[in-house]
């Protein structure tokens, strides 16, 4: 399936081709087609799952040129948590705002600077992404005004109403004409936004690509005691000694996962790290490489991982522990399914071992413990 067969203008394929966005992810390949005739969307999508680009180029090719002259009406309102999220989304939006025959000038807003500035170039915009607060006082101020806005866009909807924002969003929707279009994006689905749901969205297509709750049954977890210093050894000889052809491996640190990553690759393994460190390019090549199966070994830290969303992976390795318990069993969920077994090797240096004990408990798993210093490693 490509981009051009969900219906996409080409000149917005174009750019996707550009960014070497080969294919629609899950959550493109079901909302981007219902986005655009216009119907509601409830995402249950995390980031990294691709969500922004679900809304954001659908959204650009529903736009029309305005005939009216520059106002301070926009046309499409999304509402983030962050300022950072204001920014990633808006960057993507002006990404592909270059694909558009007429121009749809996109603005962020948000607290924390001056508002005079906001309020002066709040002026002709038509898509607007704004953090709640923010967006209030520049409603006070008459800077800004809905009674043409098409699309309301929620994304983080679940961090939107952790972070308190819930009464300053009423305020807002109180203030949207009620003929509109609701997408609302949402990394969990728990009471607070089944609630909020229920109140915007009109007959919704429900989209989940969130991941599901895997069964640790089909997963064969191992753990060594092992000296910190012979964690390299040990790798390499787990990934020769039963002939590992797919290896995702985990570090906690950007730092440790070039520096396994290299000694791998010296030592004849073919390895490549992601981190947040190495340009996007970069990373994609090297999921790419990983994916097609012509990269042996891929060295990654908890967040770079949450993007890789490979179906089945017959071996993980944590290097070194995740911090939480929860990120041990997403880690390791990565491997094994219903009808394949997978493999989860934990390397515990005598520092990590309490912390092991801990993570076993809070996730009430007995992993089988073995002395690998015993092992013969060269
Ligand atoms: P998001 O979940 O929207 O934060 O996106 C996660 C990352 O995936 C971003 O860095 C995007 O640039 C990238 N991305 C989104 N869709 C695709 C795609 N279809 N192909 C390759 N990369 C993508």
């Amino acid at each position: 399936m490509s981009f051009k067969a969900l219906g996409l203008p080409s000149s917005l394929v174009e750019i996707l081709e550009k960014q070497e966005y080969k294919s629609p992810y899950p959550i493109q390949k079901a909302a981007i087609p219902v986005i655009m005739k216009g119907r509601d969307v409830l995402g249950i999508a995390p980031t990294g799952s691709g969500k922004t680009a679900s809304y954001v180029l659908p959204v650009l090719s529903g736009l029309k040129q305005r005939k009216e002259a520059k106002n301070r009406q926009v046309d499409v309102l999304v509402l983030v948590p962050t300022r950072e999220l204001a920014e990633q989304v808006k960057d993507v939006f002006t990404l592909f705002e270059k694909g558009l025959e007429h121009t749809a000038p996109i603005m962020a807003v948000y607290g924390g600077i001056s508002i005079n500035p906001q309020m002066k170039a709040l002026f002709g915009i038509s898509v607007l992404i704004a953090t709640p607060g923010r967006l209030l006082d520049l409603v006070n101020s008459n800077a800004v005004q809905f009674d043409k806005l098409q699309t309301l866009i929620l994304d983080e909807a679940d961090k939107l109403l952790n972070l308190g924002f819930k009464e300053e969003m009423n305020k807002i929707f109180a203030l949207l004409p009620k003929k509109r279009q609701n997408l609302l994006f949402s990394a969990t689905l728990n009471e607070k936004v089944e609630e909020i749901h229920q109140f915007l969205l009109h007959n919704p297509e429900v989209i989940n690509v969130a991941p599901k709750e895997k069964n640790l049954e089909n997963i064969r977890q191992l753990a060594y005691t092992i000296a910190e210093e012979k964690k390299g050894p040990l790798l390499r000889y787990l990934i020769n000694s039963e002939n590992m052809q797919q290896v995702l491996v985990f570090t906690a640190s950007t730092y440790k996962s070039e520096h396994v990553a290299d000694k791998l690759h010296k030592n004849g393994i073919d390895a490549r790290s992601i981190h947040g460190k190495k340009s996007q390019h970069a990373r994609t090549k090297a999921l790419e490489a990983f994916k097609a199966g012509k990269l042996r070994v891929l060295v990654a830290t908890d967040l770079l991982a949450r993007g890789i969303d490979i179906e089945y992976l017959p071996h993980v390795i944590n290097y070194e522990l995740p911090r939480s318990p929860k990120d041990y069993v997403h880690r390791i969920g990565r491997t094994g399914r219903a009808e394949a077994t997978g493999e989860a090797i934990s390397l515990i240096s005598p520092e990590e071992e309490h912390h092991f004990r801990v993570i076993q408990k809070k996730m009430k798993i007995t992993v089988a413990l073995e002395d690998g210093n015993a092992l013969q490693l060269k």
